[in-house]
């Protein structure tokens, strides 16, 4: 990668990182506990169950993706970003913008 693609790589984790933020916050929310109180129905109670469940995965999954990009960016200071854990070589570009988070290459994914 030239010093210029990283310098985007790194714009990209950095987009990704404050909007996945906004998720979580949003998310969370979403996920609070569910009130008992009759003023809504019970099919919507029901509703609001699955949609509670639906929205703690979504939770889970971005939590994950977060740390993934934090780690990401841990690797850019070390320089190390954009390498393959496994055979070293260079993570295509492509690959990075993509998902800057991957720490394989296509062949070791
Ligand atoms: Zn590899």
């Amino acid at each position: 990668m030239t010093e210029k693609e990283t310098i985007e790589i790194k714009k990209i984790i950095k987009e990704q990182i404050s909007s996945i933020n906004d998720d979580i916050v949003e998310l969370t929310e979403l996920t609070k506990p569910i009130s008992l109180d009759n003023s809504i129905g019970r099919l919507s109670r029901m509703d609001a169950i699955n949609n509670k469940a639906i929205n703690e995965k979504a939770l889970r999954d971005k939590k994950q993706t977060l740390q993934k990009l934090n780690r990401a960016l841990e690797r850019y200071e070390d320089g190390k970003l954009g390498i393959c854990l496994k055979c070293s070589q260079e993570i295509p570009f492509g690959r990075l913008k993509f998902m800057p988070h991957t720490t394989r290459c296509v062949n070791c994914a």
